[in-house]
């Protein structure tokens, strides 16, 4: 196995470490503890991201991006995780950066000018809609309930999301919706362009929730009543929306770790800062063996994180689907980066709890990573059933043979 990032990789991700210290950390400082930062502070630095040459690391270079693959990206976006800024300002943040993998590698030309082309250099904004209220599809994506009928050159959409990130700012939804209700459901569902001012669109509310701001996104309810848009909308082939999906949720639950296992390896760089200058019964906290024991640890699970990821980024760099150890990496990095900044805070006394730091806005967002794009439990279900697939009964002769 080969760990070793691409050397453009590293080169580029030098580079995002001198942006997102040098033009990042000094906006998140005067943010931090505010309400959410305009837009035109987000366009600014998207602009300094330019000249910085790292924006759109994972976009092609015809749409103004760095065209890097995905396990030469992987570096990169560890940089960009180590602000909560830092994917936004490089055009590289959930939920657009999945939104434009799947026009990048299923959506027509049309698709792709249209849509791929303003949402890569930052002039438009997108939603992914598939989780649905109590009735509809959540971990078990088979409930969908949201469709989508054809009469004649046009689909038209009934159905109710929620949770649809960015969904306050998206100018198009790629909505999931059943389209063949005979069909096994994921055989029968696919994925539909559906811009925000199509006639039966409502964008219902943004549900209020942990790590709002200042940096936070909207996670929106959407219904669809009756809404109509053309055939040539459908984004990749009809009925293999499930696919599409899986080829976007794979790699993109892995950029989730990527971004994540960077906010982590901050939270620790700050905790260290934090209990090497700070005193406590004659000495620097940091020289508590129990203090440092746990700081340890917490490195060693993110090293192992990133081991994992990398691993995993590598399968799919070789076209691989790698269902599984996307599944061990994203369960194992969302708890290895909740530990570590759980562990952060709590070295920084009440400066973790304060917002003079970070951390206490890492903490509110981290905590989603354990249930977005598949909560622990769906994960381990599946790593479970590849472990069960195949019991070995023959280890057991043994005990058959004595106990007849
Ligand atoms: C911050 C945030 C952003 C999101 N962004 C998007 C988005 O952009 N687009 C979108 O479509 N969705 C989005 N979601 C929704 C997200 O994908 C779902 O929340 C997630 O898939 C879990 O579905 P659910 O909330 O319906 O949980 P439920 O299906 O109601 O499950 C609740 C809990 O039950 C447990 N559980 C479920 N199945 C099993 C099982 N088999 N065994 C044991 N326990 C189980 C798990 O602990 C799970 O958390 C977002 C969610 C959050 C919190």
């Amino acid at each position: 196995m080969e760990y070793h990032d691409p050397d453009v990789g590293q080169e580029v991700a030098e580079r995002a470490r001198e942006f997102v210290e040098n033009e990042v950390i000094p906006v998140e400082r005067e943010w931090l503890g505010h309400e959410s930062i305009p837009d035109s502070v987000i366009d600014d630095l998207r602009e300094t991201a330019r000249q910085y040459e790292v924006y759109g690391p994972q976009i092609p270079e015809e749409y103004g991006g760095l065209g890097l693959d995905f396990r030469a990206m992987l570096p990169v976006f560890e940089e960009a995780g180590r602000s909560l800024l830092g994917g936004l300002a490089m055009r590289c943040a959930a939920p657009d950066e999945g939104n434009m993998h799947t026009l990048e590698i299923v959506g027509t030309k049309e698709q792709q000018q249209r849509w791929l082309a303003p949402l890569a250099a930052g002039e438009l904004n997108s939603g992914f809609c598939m989780t649905e209220p109590m009735q509809g599809g959540g971990s078990d994506p088979k409930m969908l309930s949201t469709t989508a009928e054809k009469e004649g050159d046009e689909w038209v959409i009934d159905g109710h999301k929620w949770w649809t990130t960015g969904g306050a700012d998206a100018d198009v939804f790629l909505v999931m919706a059943r389209t063949d209700p005979d069909a096994h459901p994921y055989e029968g569902a696919s994925i539909i362009l559906v811009p925000r001012d199509t006639d039966g669109v409502e964008v219902v509310r943004d549900i209020p929730h942990l790590g709002g701001e200042p940096v936070g996104s909207s996670h929106s309810e959407v219904r669809f009543d009756g809404a109509r848009v053309p055939v040539e909308n459908t984004l990749g082939p009809e009925n293999a929306g499930f696919a599409v999906a899986q080829k976007r949720l794979g790699p993109a639950r892995l950029t989730h770790c990527m971004r994540f296992g960077g906010m982590a390896d901050r939270a620790l760089d700050i905790a260290t800062a934090y209990a090497s200058e700070r005193e406590s019964f004659g000495e620097p906290i940091a020289e508590k063996q129990a203090l440092r024991f746990r700081v340890a640890r917490s490195r060693t699970r993110l090293h192992a994180a990133r081991t994992m990821i990398r691993h995993a980024a590598d399968d799919i760099a070789a076209g691989e689907e790698a269902r599984i150890g996307v599944a061990m990496a994203k369960v194992f990095t969302a708890n290895v980066a909740q530990e570590a900044v759980d562990e952060a805070v709590q070295i920084c006394g009440g400066n973790g709890i304060g917002k003079d730091l970070p951390l206490a806005d890492f903490y509110e967002n981290v905590r989603a990573f354990r249930i977005i794009d598949g909560a622990d439990e769906v994960h381990l279900r599946s790593i479970a059933r590849e472990a069960f697939a195949e019991p070995k009964l023959d280890e057991l002769e043994n005990v058959t043979r004595f106990g007849q």
